[in-house]
């Protein structure tokens, strides 16, 4: 491994090899947490390098910047058994050059709703110094990915939401989920200053926080009450409190009641060290609602998702399918009347998956899971869809699904009816002529003969139409929803941006699953 001093020195370990460099910031002392950074970063054909700055900008007067911990030889050691190929030490100057010939940039802008709560407040000035810092180590590295700890969850997003190389694409965040000790803390290079009464006592942190958890399990849904459960035994054992809060885990705002997935985080004084750490409270399982238009990829990006993070894939499309596929049956006319409402009321809808998380579907006790995907049903469906009786009926069926949570939901109107309380709202969009290709790559695996595109085009459109332009819950994006299109990008790629959403919103402490 490579150790690096000087800008220069840096220069030429970067142009000595082509290929991109996957880059893991960190201010030394290093820890197992870090070289769980270390690994997370390393891929193939990439290069990892680490670098230790302590950087002066991040400390308040008053605050340990003097005392934070600096070990450079072990941090060299530790990098290299982790696997990475540099480490690089830059001197204040190399980063702060322009500063010192007195005409400091300013750093990118903060967005303040941001630091209003956790250490915001308490550190006034720390986030603005991580993002000029930030900014300039990845100015010098340019890396393709950056790694960086869950721990620190603030920072992160804070970092996501506020640097520009990230929000707009340019370098990956990666984030590496926390790494504890037997005890339930988490590494931090500020745990070496503890004595061993401090060590143990610092083990109070995730404790309490475990006795959040616990009243959750219970039923407990008030912040107050649960701050308090996590207040009480800090301040018992005399150690002086920053913050308990109750956070919504994307904006950061407080969160009075806890309703699905909540973070609860902790700044608490133990001896020498201001220590952080933080538990997800989940109120039930997660919930993604995936909405969009006909032939977005929607049940195949669906199915993957729901795969990788260990959720149950609810494919509500097939359940209009089986109402349309029961009128048509019973020769039902598709129109309101007393007919249908009695129709419905006789009906049995029944959702099983299978070993592999596929769906079946039986309506009256026949599995019409093949019969519903012919082109005379979906002909139809929208105009079943668009009947208020059949979506109350199944809209209920739904939400009765959603009151344990742990499901991927496709549809029309997931994120915008059905599950406005989802965690992850996406709007999947693509133009109509490749919706028309994908539509009928789709009907000859089906082993349908697939008309002429210009013929699918009109379909799609037409069917589009209807589902936009109905009364009851017509398809749209959801205001607090993401749009992601997907014209240009691989089916694997889509699911990879929906992971790395729902890994904005949701721990991997949190829901364990997926890449990590
Ligand atoms: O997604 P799929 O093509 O199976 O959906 C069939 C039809 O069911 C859609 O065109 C739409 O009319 C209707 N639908 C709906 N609301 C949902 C899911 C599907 O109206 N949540």
């Amino acid at each position: 491994m490579v150790i690096l001093h000087s800008n220069g020195e840096l220069d030429q370990w970067l142009a000595a090899a082509p290929g991109p460099v996957h880059f893991v910031p960190t201010m030394g002392g290093l820890h197992r947490g870090h070289q769980q950074l270390i690994r997370a970063a390393c891929g193939p054909g990439a290069r990892v390098l680490v670098s230790v700055f302590v950087n002066p900008t991040q400390f308040a007067a008053g605050e340990d910047f003097t005392t934070y911990p600096r070990h450079a030889d072990g941090d060299g050691q530790k990098a290299g058994a982790a696997g990475a190929d540099a480490i690089w030490f830059p001197a204040v100057a190399d980063i702060y050059d322009d500063a010192k010939a007195g005409h400091a940039k300013a750093g990118p802008q903060l967005k303040p709703s941001l630091i209003r709560t956790l250490c915001g407040p308490c550190r006034p000035g720390h986030f603005e110094g991580v993002l000029m810092v930030m900014e300039r180590l990845l100015e010098r590295v340019r890396p393709a990915l950056v790694a960086m700890g869950e721990k620190d969850w603030q920072q992160l997003t804070v970092l996501r939401h506020c640097l520009p190389a990230f929000y707009e694409g340019r370098c990956r965040l990666l984030p590496v989920p926390v790494v504890r000790e037997e005890d339930g803390l988490p590494h931090s290079s500020r745990n070496s200053r503890l004595s061993p009464a401090q060590r143990r006592q610092a083990a109070l942190l995730p404790q309490a926080l475990g006795n959040a958890e616990a009243a959750v399990q219970g039923g407990e849904r008030r912040a107050t009450v649960l701050e308090q459960l996590v207040r009480a035994p800090l301040e018992s054992a005399g150690l002086p409190v920053d913050y308990v809060q109750l956070v919504n885990p994307l904006t950061l705002q407080p969160c009075p009641h806890l309703d699905g997935v909540a973070m609860l985080g902790v700044a608490a004084h133990v001896g020498p060290a201001r220590l952080l750490d933080h538990k997800f409270l989940l109120s039930r399982k997660p919930i993604i609602a995936i909405d969009g238009p006909a032939g977005t990829g929607k049940s195949t990006v669906t199915r993957l998702l729901a795969g990788r993070l260990g959720l149950l894939h609810l494919d509500t499309g097939a359940m209009y399918r089986a109402v349309a596929w029961l009128m048509l049956e019973r020769q039902q006319p598709i129109r309101p009347d007393g007919t249908l409402q009695q129709l419905l009321d006789a009906m049995e809808l029944r959702l099983v998956w299978g070993d592999h998380g596929q769906q079946v579907i039986c309506i009256n006790g026949v599995d019409v899971s093949d019969a519903i995907r012919l082109p005379r049903i979906t002909a139809t469906v929208p105009r079943v869809a668009a009947l208020p009786q059949v979506r109350q009926v199944l809209t209920r069926q739904q939400r009765a699904f959603g009151q344990q949570g742990g499901l991927v939901s496709e549809g029309r109107d997931m994120g915008t009816a059905v599950f406005p309380q989802a965690e992850l709202k996406v709007y999947l969009t693509a133009t109509a002529a490749e919706r028309a290709r994908r539509r009928a790559a789709d009907m000859t695996q089906r082993g349908q003969a697939p008309p002429p595109l210009a013929t699918l085009e009109a379909q799609i459109a037409e069917r589009d139409h209807l589902d936009r332009t109905r009364t009851e819950a017509p398809l749209r994006p959801a205001e607090d929803g993401v749009v992601v299109a997907t014209d240009d990008i691989s089916v694997e790629q889509v699911v990879d941006k929906l992971e790395e959403l729902f890994r904005q919103r949701v721990s991997y402490e949190g829901w364990p699953g997926g890449h990590h």
